[in-house]
């Protein structure tokens, strides 16, 4: 079949099954046939790139040119970008057709997808249950077989959690190695834009059209261009794998831990050695994150003013009513939380007690992984402490929500790989493996995935 029969039949399913789920924030219909059709007469033509005809989706926190950029706040409801983000040009450039831009948490700060201005979406598993966030419309669209594959980012699990809660695969790459340039800022030591698939395999043909050097990223790191699909089906006989104790103590759902166990086993027989290590200051990444993130998205959202773009208040009295009620009425409450948050922690005479400190216990958790992997090759283990909880289950509670993200946390902290791979369902809901790669090691946490696939 052609790719314009391909997209046809994504956007009716779109429109038929989506209300249900809430996944997209726009879909970009008119625009997608054209690209499906452009697509065909180079399939046609024979030279086709890699992802030519593919439909995909773009998280809403990834600017695309002409079309609304939300990051699912009242904020940028009105925000039309000029521009591409580099990793849009990547994967149009590879020939991958756009259906539309997915929903998330309001400025991807959540884990469940529900703090979004468009409303929460719903898990395809179980509609009464959250789909993860922040990147939760993108792990449900895949999830509810509404697109193949979809971006995502990732700044203390987004990537990760929902795909783990959707059972999907979902890749947070090296911190470099995909270009943040056009994507909205979060929190910029942390943030990493990458793939969710529903294979390591389709993950990998994503990454490789996604990653690469640019320079418009002053963080984007200059290595040699890796085509992922290679090398999946390499053996594992000699892995080295690392359990580490401080993922599988208090708080992880006891049903959760039997999966991870389960697949471990089957890790074995297919050749990997198991080896206990030790993550000594995995407590801590929390509290570092929840001081770091706030921090930089404070600074961050300070170009939200009213003036320059995005939502603008009525009737302003003056410049400081025109910033004060644009910020108040335009950013939702978890939003403000975090702004109020990493302004404090930044002010003079706290700026040492706390995002110091933080940084201080980021290096610990750094060196933590840097020992680890003098022993192994990858380290395993649950993604998530529990299956997909109810919907509002922890919207009155930030720190349950934040606790969501205990075990993806650390590796953005290092800037390292992290991967999450469907592992079994509780109840009908599935469970992620969490896969944590070396630096750069994305190709061979690909082929890990791949076999076990
Ligand atoms: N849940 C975490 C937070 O709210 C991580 C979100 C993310 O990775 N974007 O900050």
């Amino acid at each position: 079949f052609s790719s314009t029969e391909l997209t046809r039949h994504l956007l009716d399913r779109i429109q038929q099954l989506d209300s249900g789920f809430n996944s997209f924030i726009t879909v970009t219909e008119e625009r997608a046939l054209t690209q499906a059709k452009a697509a065909d007469q180079r399939l046609a033509g024979g030279e086709a790139p890699a992802l030519c005809g593919i439909p995909i989706a773009h998280k809403d926190i990834i600017c695309t040119s002409g079309v609304r950029t939300s990051c699912a706040s009242k904020m940028l409801d009105n925000f039309v970008p000029p521009y591409d983000a580099t990793i849009v040009e990547k994967l149009n450039a590879a020939g991958a057709v756009t259906l539309g831009k997915t929903n998330m948490d309001e400025f991807a700060m959540g884990s469940s997808s529900e703090s979004s201005y468009y409303g929460p979406v719903k898990n395809p598993w179980n509609t009464s249950c959250v789909p993860g966030g922040s990147s939760g419309g993108s792990a449900a669209a895949v999830a509810a077989l509404l697109v193949p594959g979809s971006t995502a980012t990732d700044t203390g699990g987004s990537i990760r959690q929902p795909a783990a809660l959707t059972n999907t695969t979902g890749l947070k790459p090296t911190y470099g190695r995909v270009s943040r340039w056009g994507i909205v800022a979060y929190a910029s030591s942390l943030d990493q834009a990458g793939p969710i698939a529903r294979t390591a395999e389709d993950a990998a043909y994503l990454l490789s059209a996604m990653a690469g050097y640019d320079p418009r990223d002053s963080t984007s790191l200059n290595r040699p261009q890796s085509d992922f699909g290679k090398g999946l089906n390499n053996a594992l006989t000699g892995l080295k794998i690392g359990i580490p104790t401080e993922y599988f103590g208090e708080g992880l759902n006891p049903r959760t831990a039997a999966c991870i166990q389960e697949a471990l086993r089957e890790y074995e027989r297919l050749g990997a050695q198991l080896l206990d290590i030790s993550l000594p200051h995995s407590k801590l990444a929390i509290p570092a994150y929840y001081v770091i993130a706030p921090a930089e998205a404070s600074a961050n959202l300070s170009r939200f003013d009213g003036v320059r773009y995005g939502y603008r208040c009525q009737t302003p009295e003056d410049l400081r009513d025109l910033y004060r009620r644009s910020r108040g009425e335009g950013f939702g409450e978890e939003v403000q939380r975090r702004i109020l948050v990493g302004t404090y922690a930044l002010s003079a005479g706290y700026y040492d007690a706390y995002y110091n400190k933080a940084q201080q216990v980021r290096r610990l958790i750094k060196q933590d992984f840097a020992s680890a992997f003098e022993q192994v090759d990858v380290i395993m283990g649950p993604t998530t402490p529990a299956p997909a909880f109810k919907l509002g289950a922890k919207s009155a509670d930030p720190v349950a929500m934040y606790l969501e993200d205990i075990y993806t946390i650390a590796t953005n902290l290092a800037g390292l790989p992290g991967m999450s791979i469907p592992c079994g369902l509780v109840d009908n809901l599935p469970v992620g493996l969490q896969i944590i790669g070396n630096y750069l090691d994305e190709a061979r946490m690909l082929n890990i995935a791949h076999r076990y696939q």
